[in-house]
């Protein structure tokens, strides 16, 4: 049976174009579990139009919620709550503030009107929906929603259920950008990850957290540096720097205004004649020298779905 293979694309910081690239590889690889993990920011779903087939609520921790129609006022809650989230407002009543909240529970037992109840916490829905190029796992965190390291879990917990369920032993993983959380929960357990740089005056110092990171993981890196052409000396910069922490070049993609077009027309860029497809192309040929990565993709796309 063939391994399975997770490739996480991820980025020192945002707008690299991480997502183009990401819906290219997956539109090369022809089938695979495709999952988007920058749940902060999902956009994949704009290039590659999924169709829901199911979605969950994702509930992350609880909060306390006061009832001011059994509240006795007596202030025992805002004596307890360490996180501040229990407050005395000027009309002499207390008030518990959701986003403050740590969920302890303290209140909630010793609020002694049971004024207090203890409430789910509503963060967002993980969904599975299917695409052209194969079944997706994405999410989408509500406005202000916190815990995204967890629904990036969870959108993982997904694409490993249909990796395995579908018979896809390739994943494609469109990772957060920065080093934050989400993007720990998104490298953990990856097989490899593509790192996408551009060549701007923070990229050498953005992609050298990133490096680290995966180190720390030990999760094998590959470089790709989009819109090479900006700054040809900065890009060489970024590419000395990634190979001195042992990440080679995969691949240089031209900075091309038919990428937008191809977004605008929800299609990804190889699926268009614009003039970077063929890096997208070189730099798919380069990963698949990786052994697993190329034996999972063909597995994927020769392979019986279920
Ligand atoms: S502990 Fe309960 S009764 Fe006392 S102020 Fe807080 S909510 Fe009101
Ligand atoms: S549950 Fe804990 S953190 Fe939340 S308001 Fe009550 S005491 Fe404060």
């Amino acid at each position: 049976m063939t391994k399975q293979f997770e490739l996480v694309v991820i980025s020192g910081k945002g707008g690299t174009g991480k997502t183009s690239v990401t819906a290219s590889l997956a539109a090369l690889a022809g089938r695979s579990v495709i999952a988007d993990c920058d749940v902060d920011a999902a956009d994949l779903h704009l290039v590659l139009s999924p169709s829901l087939v199911k979605s969950e609520r994702f509930i992350a921790g609880r909060f306390a919620s006061l009832d001011p129609a059994i509240c006795s006022k007596c202030g025992k809650c805002f004596d307890l709550c360490r996180f501040g989230a229990a407050r005395l407002e000027a009309d002499s009543h207390f008030t518990l503030d959701e986003a403050q909240c740590e969920g302890c529970g303290v209140c909630v037992r010793f609020c002694p009107a049971k004024a207090i109840s203890f409430e789910e916490r509503d963060c967002g829905e993980s969904m599975v929906s299917e695409t052209r190029f194969g079944p997706m796992a994405h999410a989408k965190l509500k406005p202000g929603g916190e815990n995204s390291g967890k629904l990036v879990s969870a959108v993982k917990e997904n694409a490993r259920e249909l990796s395995k369920g579908r018979g896809l032993p390739l994943t494609i993983i469109d990772g957060p950008p920065g080093v934050g959380c989400p993007v720990i929960a998104s490298i953990a357990g990856a097989s490899m990850a593509l790192l996408v740089a551009e060549p701007s005056l923070s990229a050498e110092h953005d992609l050298l957290r990133a490096v680290s990171l995966l180190a720390q993981f030990r999760v094998p890196g590959a470089l790709c540096v989009n819109k090479w052409d900006l700054n040809p000396e900065l890009t060489l910069k970024i590419e000395a720097a990634a190979k001195e922490k042992g990440i080679e070049l995969a691949g240089r993609i031209r900075y091309d205004s038919g990428a937008l077009q191809a977004q605008a027309q929800a299609k990804a860029i190889v699926e268009t004649d614009a003039v970077s497809a063929p890096d997208i192309r070189a730099l798919w040929d380069a990963l698949k020298r990786n052994k697993g990565l190329r034996e999972a993709a063909d597995a994927s796309v020769n392979g019986k779905e279920h």
